[in-house]
């Protein structure tokens, strides 16, 4: 018997505490209750939020299902980058960095010491003359205990140089690793579909950016496609994402330099404009805007030219010292605001109530 089908079979025997069958029945239960697959990302998060260990997941859950709105796939997938896998990425961050800096550290060490016996080799080298010199008649004993020496020498520095050949070797293999680390960061950092920042990597670039020393003045502009399920359900989903991509093709077009252009969930988006006041990131929002509703786009299988579809905006400034949540919920508001005056508009946090 193989250790894998000894393993199956002592593993039926094996009984599941009771506390471990309740919390399966449990995270089951909650996913059948919401209509949701038990598919792993699915159960990992609704294990998690059974569990409670990620006190802000439960908070995200719970005001989502007292607002009476549903979960579905796209969202649990949404949670669970944004709580589950974002650990997983931080130490992935730190990771090619320290590996390169403990190889760097082993080379300098090797070279120090393969150095030291090359000084040791010219050393005694530059006195065997002297010692057949001055030794006329013993000269021949000395010189063969000199020349013993050099030869000890020189198998040093080979030995050491071999070693530092090894280690160079190692240097490049870890460059390698870690330029793969940095693209499977960058991979983790934005959104497939539209090739602009995820939530995750938008906090990673605000992290880099005040590290700058970036100051404090910073407009955020909050975007959502105007009755988006309308457009899922007339057209069906695969037109839906080609919107959102002309949405995000807009976003990038009408920024530049250090501006961040995310999509922050389903068909919505943020937009940070460092050291843009509140009147300047409107005339960027407004510009947005009129793109959007100039688009025209054709449903490339049947020709059908779609109707033209819409935006609204939401703008805010960052007050000094606080954080993104902050100025994004007042950003939000503003786009709320202008979802219920009749979408279609962009609306600053100063014109709320
Ligand atoms: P409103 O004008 O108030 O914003 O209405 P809305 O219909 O745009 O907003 P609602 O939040 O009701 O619907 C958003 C829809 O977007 C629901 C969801 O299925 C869909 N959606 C979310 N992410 C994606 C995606 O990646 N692709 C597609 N095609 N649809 C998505
Ligand atoms: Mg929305
Ligand atoms: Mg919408």
């Amino acid at each position: 018997m193989n250790a894998l089908s000894e393993k199956s079979s002592a593993s039926k025997s094996v009984t599941v505490p009771e506390e471990a069958r309740a919390l399966a029945h449990d995270v089951i239960e909650f996913l059948l209750a919401h209509a949701l697959h038990p598919k792993p990302i699915n159960y990992a998060v609704a294990y998690e939020y059974r569990m409670g260990g990620v006190p802000a997941l439960n908070e995200r859950i719970e005001l989502h299902l007292q607002a009476g709105k549903a979960l579905d796939d796209l969202l649990m997938r949404e949670f669970h980058d944004e709580y589950l896998a974002r650990e997983q990425f931080r130490s992935l961050r730190g990771l090619g960095g320290n590996l390169q800096t403990l190889v760097n550290g082993l080379i300098d060490d090797i070279s120090e010491a393969g150095q030291s016996a090359s000084g040791f080799r010219s050393a005694v080298e530059s006195n065997i003359a002297r010692l057949e010199d001055e030794n006329e008649e013993d000269g021949v004993a000395v010189g063969t205990i000199a020349a013993d020496l050099l030869a000890a020498a020189v198998k040093v520095h080979a030995s050491n140089e071999a070693l530092r050949g090894r280690l160079e070797a190692a240097d490049k293999e870890a460059h390698k690793l870690r330029d793969e680390l940095e693209r499977h960061r960058r991979e983790a950092m934005s959104d497939p579909l539209t090739g602009l920042l995820n939530r995750r990597g938008m906090e990673y670039r605000l992290e880099e950016m005040t590290g700058k020393g970036v100051p404090d003045e910073m407009a955020a502009v909050v975007i959502d496609i105007d009755h988006f399920k309308r457009i899922n359900d007339t057209y069906g989903h695969a037109v839906g994402d080609v919107v959102i991509r002309h949405v995000a093709k807009v976003m990038r077009e009408s920024v530049s330099g250090d501006d961040v252009t995310v999509r922050f969930g389903g068909e919505e988006f943020v937009i940070l404009l460092p050291r843009r006041d509140l009147d300047e990131a409107s005339v960027v929002a407004e510009s947005i805007r009129k793109k959007v509703e100039r688009l025209r786009l054709v449903r490339r299988q049947d020709k059908l030219a779609l109707d033209p579809f819409t935006i609204s905006l939401g703008v805010a400034t960052r007050r000094r010292g606080e954080d993104i949540d902050g100025f994004l919920a007042r950003a939000d508001m503003a786009l709320y605001a202008a979802k219920n005056s009749g979408r279609n508009r962009v609306l600053t946090e100063v014109e709320l109530n």
